[in-house]
């Protein structure tokens, strides 16, 4: 194995249903997949898995599950049949100690967080996935802490993908501007690209923008580029200095952009 790490990227999700889309973003997200090396695993973190304790699948056989109402049948149709990977689940557990990470074997599996993306970049589901859950019960501190305990398994085959949206607001969407950002939405996603390509430790100084209460009204979305940017601190090489990946916005408060790093 080579010396340098496998990626990490932070992919802003969107709709769910760009699962079904190709458009600049999943060209972009689809580009991943196609670029060497290959991972052996790759360890989602989704804002979709929000939940009560910090957790990995380790699962055989990961189900899809279809987190959301409202959506077109063939949405609901979609299945990301990937293998799960339980020695990595272990592994993870083993980097993360001594934060405590609990294995789950029948609770979750693959949400559209992961899958709408992962679709994308490994169309065949052919790359075993495990999804780590984002604990709502920690502060904030604590996952850019577990991000940098995150960072050997990169060294180890393992590919992080974290999916989320830096700016989230549901709220405020507005369908008549598909591709249109407010300019709070802006700000934020502005001040977001300066901290995490120059400075990604210091990402927290992020809930200090003003503008964070309306563009990140609840963590969930964010947090997943917490984990991106603890990892890319944790690694300071510099070929693999964080980068804007693609960006845009979507119905005025919604930021579209990912990073790689
Ligand atoms: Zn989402």
């Amino acid at each position: 194995m080579s010396d340098a790490p496998l990626p990490v990227v932070f992919v802003g999700h969107g709709n769910p249903m760009n699962a079904l889309a190709h458009n600049r973003y999943t060209d972009a997200w689809a580009a991943l997949g196609t670029a060497p090396p290959r991972p052996r695993a790759v360890l989602c973190i989704s804002a979709h898995w929000y939940t009560n304790a910090t957790a990995v699948t380790a699962m055989e056989a990961p189900r899809t599950i279809h987190d959301f109402f409202g959506f077109p049948d063939e949405l609901f149709a979609v299945e990301y049949p990937c293998p799960g990977a339980p020695d990595v689940a272990a592994e993870v557990a083993e980097v993360a100690a001594p934060q405590w990470v609990g294995f789950d074997h029948d609770s979750w599996g693959i949400d559209h967080g992961s899958w709408s993306v992962l679709t994308h970049v490994y169309p065949y589901a052919d790359v075993p996935v495990v999804q780590l859950a984002i604990n709502a019960l920690q502060p904030l501190e604590y996952h850019v802490d577990l991000a940098t305990r995150l960072a050997p398994l990169r060294r180890n085959g393992v590919m992080i993908l974290a999916s989320g949206n830096v700016g989230h607001n549901l709220g405020m969407m507005n369908w008549e501007r598909p591709d249109a950002g407010f300019d709070w939405a802006r700000r934020f996603d502005e001040a977001a690209r300066s901290v995490v390509v120059e400075t990604p430790g210091d990402v927290l100084r992020l809930v200090e923008h003003p503008d964070y209460a309306l563009a990140v009204p609840t963590p969930d979305h964010l947090i997943p580029l917490l984990y991106f940017a603890g990892l890319a601190a944790a690694d300071t090489s510099s070929t693999n200095s964080p980068r804007v990946l693609v960006d845009g916005y979507a119905n005025g408060s919604l930021s579209m952009t990912s990073y790689t790093a």
